[in-house]
């Protein structure tokens, strides 16, 4: 029971709502006190609840949320104290302000509620001015505890679109790397990425006294590719060979285009013999690749220049200027073949 309609709890607006929760629940087995707590808080401001039982108290407690309770200790089916202890458990209703009624005042008396978990307590005399000043620092506490609770939902709500925030920046900085470090048309990795990768390569190759070798790939007259069938067949053409040198690889070994037609293979634990091997078996697959490009059915073939870490190579920039050079060895030989940039007796790594 209650002395005016109670405004449904989600349609409220703010200050509705403020008012709505300046409601006291008033709990005592004898009518009379709960009358007249009724008659002072009515006219003090509040709105009120009351209940004639403990158990009456807890079902309104969780139906209505009032802030503040204001309860007899003694009453006969479950004393408020124990119905303190009940809201103490009760994480719906766990914070409620919580006053008890007793005539006893006692040091004894009060610090067993406070034991209890009360917040306060009111002599049954029910003075008026000792009852509104409670309810006066009570309500002070509850508007407290509001104010920090929206605070706290405003940052937790902020925290959570931070992260989604976050997560979103992440997902993109992953894809700003790849596509840093990728080379659009083929997926191979570009220059940049590639020649970076080799260094790292180069040089745990001479600490562990590993051979390496590197590829360098031409695709022949592919320039009449493009005068020939178009920018498009060429385009297909160049993901085409990308994609043979991949599958003709290893994992471990570093795939890249340098730019245009041209492209680098560096293999770790690779020696000389094991290079010209994997060059040549590059070189015969593309020759036997059929391209289809729409109705364009073609073939290519590419000049390719072997180099390893001869023991005369100190530097990256040596070893793919080698296999640079036996690259334009291969183009001036009549393209279509592989070219050895030294004699691998010479290399004692192959
Ligand atoms: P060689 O046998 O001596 O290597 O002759 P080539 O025609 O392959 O070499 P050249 O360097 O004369 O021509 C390379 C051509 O590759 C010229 C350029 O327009 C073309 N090219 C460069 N990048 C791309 C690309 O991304 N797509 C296409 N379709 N063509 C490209
Ligand atoms: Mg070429
Ligand atoms: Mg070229």
């Amino acid at each position: 029971m209650y002395n005016e309609p109670l405004p449904s709890r989600d349609s409220c607006d703010p200050d509705s709502l403020c008012s709505s929760k300046r409601l006291v629940l008033v709990v005592d087995d004898d009518p009379h006190v709960v009358r007249i707590l009724e008659l002072r808080l009515a006219r003090a401001g509040y709105r009120t609840l009351a209940a004639g039982s403990a158990s009456e108290a807890m079902q309104l407690l969780l139906e209505h949320h009032p802030p503040i309770v204001i309860a007899d200790w003694n009453m006969p089916e479950m004393s408020g104290l124990d119905l303190c202890r009940k809201i103490r458990e009760t994480p719906a209703v766990e914070s409620t302000y919580f006053i008890i009624l007793t005539a006893d005042t006692g040091l004894d008396r009060v610090v067993q509620g406070f034991d209890a978990g009360v917040n306060d307590y009111l002599a049954k005399s029910l003075d008026p001015r000792e009852l509104l000043g409670r309810l006066k620092s009570a309500w002070r506490i509850v508007r407290l505890e509001q104010t920090l609770n929206a605070k706290n939902a405003a940052l937790e709500r902020a925290n959570r679109e931070l992260a989604v925030a976050n997560l979103r920046l992440k997902v993109l900085n992953e894809r700003l790397a790849v596509q840093a470090t990728t080379d659009e048309l083929t997926g191979l990795l570009n220059r940049r990425a590639a020649l970076s990768r080799v260094e790292e390569l180069f040089t745990a190759s001479c600490r562990y006294d590993q051979p390496i070798a590197c590829l360098s790939v031409d695709v022949d007259h592919f320039k009449r590719v493009n005068d020939n069938y178009g920018h498009d067949v060429g385009d297909t053409v160049l993901r085409q060979v990308a994609r043979t040198m991949r599958e003709q690889t290893r994992e471990s070994d570093l795939v890249c285009r340098l730019g245009g037609e041209e492209f680098l293979i560096v293999c770790p634990s690779t020696g000389c013999y094991r290079a010209v091997e994997l060059a040549e078996r590059l070189r015969s697959e593309m020759e036997r690749l059929e391209i289809i490009c729409g109705s364009v059915r073609l073939r290519v073939t590419v000049s390719i220049g072997v180099a390893h870490r001869a023991p005369h190579i100190h530097s990256v920039a040596a070893l793919i200027k080698a296999s640079d050079d036996a690259l334009y060895a291969a183009k001036h030989g009549g393209r279509n073949t592989v070219r050895i940039a030294f004699d691998p007796d010479t290399d004692a790594a192959s």
